[in-house]
């Protein structure tokens, strides 16, 4: 690879378009490149051009102010650029820039606006893309590619931090330190992706905790629910069945009962007829005994009033059974929750008048207490009620039916008396009166009978019909309980015979866990259905994040296990490169010294003062808890991503020019610094070369003897890269293939001319 042309505009003195050209490489040597002129013509705006294209972001190193200052700024004879430009055009033959084009060309532009851009064959390119070309060629941008003016010995008074840049160039570890920053950055940003994600994992796992923990509630309460309805469906229909069985016998039973007091109606009233007609043709026969008749006639007003007594009565006793039917059925337990709060409340009560009671001083201050008190008592009574299911004898009927039924029961005591004399009365009547009106006393004899098995009848049929009217309201109670209990599912349990019918105590202890169970529910409460949606939303949410962060970690693993492969190589090869650097630096040293001493000496970290902003990096020294977490903690992570930081290692230079004892660098003097220097970049280009070298004036310092010896060095490494010097010295000029003048006319504007060596001044400069 080498430069095969340098094309200019709008850049510093070269206002207008220029196109340098250079030699291919001929019998293995590449060719050398001079550029000559008068000072201030323009020879390092040249090499700063070089420096601008390869992507330089130095100012000072551009030796302007703002960026801007690159750009021509105009003079007398011609107006200031809009823009600047510079491309280089490299053979790739060898495919050192890993393209597939045998010509590369990289571009930069600048424009006064601020635009800015690179181009590599024509395409825009990022700096940093540009930038790992060309260390991949082994272009070292920065340090000894382009050696600006002055700039030979700036490796001797850097820093041992700034040198081991230089040396990072040189040793060629350049593209893995390229592709390791790039790893670290993405290290970096994977890490802090992590710790975002599982930031937000953090948040949203508390919500995820409480949803499920409702989402198990909710299927406890469906468990219970389950239960509950599978119980209700058995306690109802055994209920249900139960009293519609028992309904059906007693309705039966009614049925023959009523059919038996309506024949002995009929029979009664057919009797009746006949005596009747009997009496009525006695009375026409005038046979009839007036006394008789009296009694008779009593007896059947009697019989009459002691009917609608009866009636009565039987309506009464029919209205305490029901009301006792009532209170039991319209009993209902109060809720569990109820009771306990009711309770709780009645306590927090209690224990404040206790407390008032204990602190009393004047007896005027009991009288609020006891209302209290009483007020309390009346509540526990209250809550004692609710609590007790009554039984039906406990049931007071209302006394005002209890006294009906009383008179009702003496005034019929009393008919049945007056009825059972009126009866005997008519008995000894109808003796003496026996045989003359046998047949008619014989009728009335039989009717009387059959009134009284019908009044049996009658109160049989009472007793049936109340038992009836129980049922039927137990009946329409149970109804209604199971309307408001089950619901939609009244038809099902109605409709057939349960699979279990419970026994009395079965539905007892069945009746308690139902209400335990509802109580169960009752304390759960209702929960929204909603819940169940939100749960596996945020689960899924969860798992998502949760897979990122095992994503994300394995990552972060592979970018450290590239990093520590790239670590292994830059050691390995910048160990071995550097080796061989110093040594060759030792024999050029010598040979322009003609003697003397020099090495490199590598600083290790042990070596340097830690810099403040590293002296957090070893928290896990510091801190041995740290040491011993969980590898995949997000605290061991964001160590272990600082640990990988750059470790910055410093090289030390001595050198000691023969018969001389001094070992500090600046105590050497400007030429000996220049040799050093020399030395060094020429034991870099033996070692590790580049394709090209740009060298301004390096040889500015060196006396006639030591300006050979450099020329004679040149020569040497022409072999393996292509040399553009800028110079005055004629034995440099001497050795050039190609020899280039820069001009400046009374313009401004540089000028780029052919030079005939023999042009040049003893001194080195052109002849006008
Ligand atoms: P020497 O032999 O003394 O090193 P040289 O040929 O290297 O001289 P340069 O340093 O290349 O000279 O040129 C410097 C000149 O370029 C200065 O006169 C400076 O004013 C001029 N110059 C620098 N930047 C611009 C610019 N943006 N526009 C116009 N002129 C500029
Ligand atoms: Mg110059």
């Amino acid at each position: 690879m080498h430069l095969k042309q340098i094309e200019l505009q709008g850049f510093k003195t070269f206002a207008k378009k220029t196109t340098l050209s250079f030699l291919p490489p001929r019998e293995g040597r590449f060719p050398l490149t001079t550029i000559v002129g008068p000072n201030g013509s323009g020879k390092s705006n040249l090499s700063d051009a070089i420096r601008w294209a390869l992507g330089e972001q130095s100012l000072k190193l551009l030796r302007g102010k703002d960026s801007a200052d690159v750009i021509f700024s105009g003079s007398d004879g011609k107006g200031r650029a809009g823009f600047a430009e510079v491309s280089l055009l490299f053979d790739n033959t060898d495919r050192l820039f890993p393209l597939e084009t045998s010509e590369v060309v990289i571009a930069r532009r600048l424009n006064r606006d601020g635009e800015s851009e690179y181009r590599v064959n024509g395409t825009r390119t990022r700096l940093q893309d540009i930038q790992l070309m060309l260390a991949q060629a082994g272009v070292g941008q920065r340090s000894y590619s382009v050696v600006g003016q002055g700039m030979i010995d700036a490796v001797l008074v850097s820093s041992p931090e700034e040198r081991k840049q230089f040396f990072d160039d040189a040793t060629g570890v350049k593209p893995f330190q390229i592709k390791r920053h790039q790893a670290m950055l993405k290290l970096k940003r994977t890490y802090e992706n992590l710790a975002e994600t599982e930031m937000v994992l953090r948040e949203i796992h508390p919500r995820l905790r409480l949803l499920k923990k409702q989402v198990r509630r909710l299927e406890e309460r469906e468990e219970i629910e389950k239960e509950l309805r599978g119980l209700q469906h058995t306690y109802y229909g055994t209920l249900w069945y139960n009293l519609r069985s028992e309904l059906n016998e007693v309705q039966a039973q009614f049925n023959t009962h009523n059919q038996k007091v309506h024949s002995h109606r009929a029979e009664v009233e057919k009797l009746e007829k006949t005596v009747g007609k009997m009496e009525e043709a006695e009375r026409k026969e005038g046979t009839q005994d007036a006394g008789l008749l009296k009694l008779q006639e009593t007896y059947r007003a009697k019989e009459a009033e002691r009917r609608t007594v009866r009636d009565q009565e039987f309506h009464i006793q029919k209205e305490i059974e029901l009301s006792r039917v009532r209170a039991q059925s319209n009993w209902a337990p109060l809720p569990l929750i109820d009771i306990v709060k009711e309770l709780d409340e009645m306590v927090s009560i209690q224990q404040t008048s206790l407390k008032a009671l204990k602190s009393i001083r004047e007896i005027s201050a009991l009288a609020p207490l006891v209302a209290q008190i009483e007020q309390l008592f009346l509540r526990s009574e209250k809550l004692q009620k609710q609590l007790k299911r009554p039984a039906p004898e406990d049931v007071k009927p209302d006394p005002k039916l209890l006294k009906e039924l009383g008179s009702f029961q003496t005034s019929l005591k009393k008919i049945e008396e007056e009825l059972a004399k009126i009866n005997k009365d008519i008995n000894s009547y109808a003796k003496t009166e026996q045989e003359r009106r046998s047949e008619l006393f014989e009728i009335e004899r039989s009717l009387r009978d059959t009134q009284r098995t019908l009044h049996e009848m009658t109160q049989k049929l009472n007793e049936v019909q109340i038992v009836l009217a129980r049922l039927t309201e137990r009946e329409e109670h149970l109804n209604r309980e199971m309307e408001h209990e089950l619901r939609a599912r009244v038809k099902d349990v109605k409709q057939s015979k349960p699979k279990t019918l419970l026994s009395d105590t079965e539905v007892t202890t069945v009746r308690d866990r139902i209400d335990q169970l509802k109580y169960k529910m009752d304390l759960i409460g209702g929960i929204d259905p909603e819940i169940v949606a939100e749960y596996k939303e945020t689960q899924e949410r969860f798992d998502h994040l949760d897979t990122q962060v095992r994503d994300l970690k394995a990552a972060m693993k592979d970018t450290e296990h590239l990093v520590d492969e790239l670590d292994e190589r830059i050691r390995k090869q910048s160990e071995k490169a550097f080796k061989e650097i110093n040594k060759e630096f030792q024999r050029y040293f010598k040979i322009l010294f003609g003697g003397g001493a020099c090495s490199l000496v590598k600083l290790t970290k042990k070596d340097l003062p830690v810099p403040a902003s590293e002296e957090t990096l070893h928290e896990s020294d510091v801190n041995p808890a740290l040491g011993k977490m969980d590898p995949d903690a997000l605290e061991e992570l964001e160590q272990r991503v600082k640990e990988r930081s750059d470790r910055v290692v410093g090289i030390d230079i001595t050198a000691t020019p023969p018969s001389k004892k001094l070992k500090a660098l600046n105590l050497l003097s400007g030429g000996e610094r220049a040799l050093t220097s020399i030395a060094l970049l020429a034991a870099i280009m033996a070692t590790n070369p580049s394709p090209f070298v740009v060298l301004d004036e390096v040889d500015a310092a060196l006396d006639e003897a030591n300006t050979l010896r450099f020329a004679e060095i040149l020569e040497e490494l022409r072999e393996k890269t292509q040399y553009i010097v800028v110079t005055h010295n004629r034995a440099t000029m001497e050795k050039a293939d190609v020899l280039y003048g820069v001009t400046m006319g009374e313009d401004g504007v540089s000028q780029l001319l052919s030079v005939r060596l023999d042009e040049i001044a003893s001194n080195g400069t052109t002849r006008r």
